[in-house]
């Protein structure tokens, strides 16, 4: 009996999936998968309550319910200046993780080469490699994990047809400037690449920096397939609701595969998520100012223990090196915290195909409370130097 396809081949049990159940099964404070262990605003719970208890109950329209493909486009003319027709240029997806996947599928044929930055959001090399695809990574790297514009220009093929791109970014907490879009964008429309963005951090960025989609620059708006997610602006990730916006051509493009994968996707959430998305400037002042205190906290208190920490300007992670502590594989460290001081967090070396490049650094979550970031911090104190 044959009980597996060559397509899913090698790709295991994602590291988020290990972690939580480490987490779960040694009681351990869980800075690995980022979720808020706070819910969203109420007011917006009690929308989908309304919904849930007033007819919302049967398939939205494929690409989802009107007012949030209004709200989603109000949402892209507010913050950035972006216009989309709700009726063909935005659809609404089971999170980012499905609009990523309906995108590759429904624009990526086998064999056609997309480049990638590396570190990777797991799920991207998964639906690449299902799709057939040859993935190009670029490599981030420390101490700046800013873009290698060489290696970046480098990695274009004759094959290459499109740019796999994620702002703010997960794990390094990049938030891509100005310049490096420009390169980015010059090179899509040389070589006349489709660049799909997942800014599902978008709203996550810190110090006073602002998150710049890439469809803002000149000549991208054609080219742009802009992806993004209720679940972290919001503080509900366990919704799924997420969207893609762009021109008709290749928002139709992932929709045609999406009507296949899901066909549409929950209606209940969607009009919380619409009613959300238009909450006032305050909201997200707020919010991001709380998390900038939680980053703040968690990278001091990893600092005073004695870890190199890289200081993220963006989304829910920070990024530590190990090696003052004497390890050097952070798999193998991450494997040992929960047992040795209850704390889980994430290897970055899984999302490389550099490996090396990733080896001796570790994620952490702050998209907690204060109080359990201080428990982390706490049982932290108990790492002792291995020499
Ligand atoms: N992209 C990135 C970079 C992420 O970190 C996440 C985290 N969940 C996702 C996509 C998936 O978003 P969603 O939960 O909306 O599917
Ligand atoms: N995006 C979150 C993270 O990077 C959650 C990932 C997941 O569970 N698939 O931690």
């Amino acid at each position: 009996m044959k009980t597996s396809s060559a397509r899913i081949a090698g790709l295991g049990t994602t590291i988020f999936a290990e972690m939580s159940a480490l987490a779960s099964r040694t009681g351990s404070v869980n800075l690995g998968q980022g979720f808020p262990d706070t819910d969203g605003p109420s007011e917006i719970i009690d929308q989908a309550v309304h919904a849930l208890r007033n007819g919302r109950n049967q398939y939205a329209p494929g690409a989802g319910v009107p007012e949030l493909r209004l709200a989603i486009a109000d949402h892209q003319r507010r913050f950035y200046g972006l216009n989309h027709d709700p009726e063909s240029e935005i659809a609404v997806t089971t999170g980012a993780t499905e609009a990523i996947a309906a995108a590759l599928l429904g624009l990526i044929d086998p064999g056609d080469e997309v480049i990638v930055l590396e570190p990777y959001y797991d799920s991207y090399v998964a639906v690449l490699q299902m799709a057939g695809a040859v993935r190009r990574p670029v490599t981030l790297r420390a101490p700046d994990f800013r873009l290698p514009l060489d290696e970046l220009r480098a990695a274009v093929s004759p094959r290459t047809t499109a740019i796999l791109l994620n702002t703010p970014h997960n794990p390094t907490g990049t938030v891509l400037r100005r310049d490096e879009l420009d390169a980015i964008a010059d090179i899509a429309i040389e070589h006349d690449l489709v660049v799909i963005s997942d800014e599902v951090y978008e709203h996550l960025t810190f110090d006073g920096l602002h998150h710049i989609p890439i469809a803002t620059l000149p000549g991208m708006s054609d080219r742009t397939l802009t992806i993004s997610s209720g679940g972290k602006s919001f503080s509900f990730t366990g919704w799924k609701i997420g969207w893609a916006a762009g021109p008709k051509p290749l928002v139709q493009a992932m929709l045609g595969a999406k009507q296949f994968l899901t066909y549409t996707s929950g209606s209940p959430l969607q009009p919380a998520i619409a009613q959300a998305l238009g909450a006032d400037d305050a909201y997200f002042d707020d919010f991001t100012a709380q998390l900038q205190v939680q980053r703040d906290l968690l990278c001091g208190g990893l600092a005073d223990i004695g870890f190199e920490v890289h200081i993220p300007e963006g989304t829910y992670f920070a990024t530590t090196d190990i090696r003052p502590f004497g390890f050097e594989d952070g798999l193998e460290f991450c494997r040992m915290l929960p047992d040795r001081v209850g704390v889980v967090a994430i290897p970055h070396q899984v999302f490389y195909d550099d490996v090396e490049a990733g080896r001796p650094l570790v994620r952490w979550a702050f998209c907690k409370r204060p109080e359990v970031i201080a428990e982390a911090l706490d049982r932290l104190t108990g790492l002792t130097i291995r020499r």
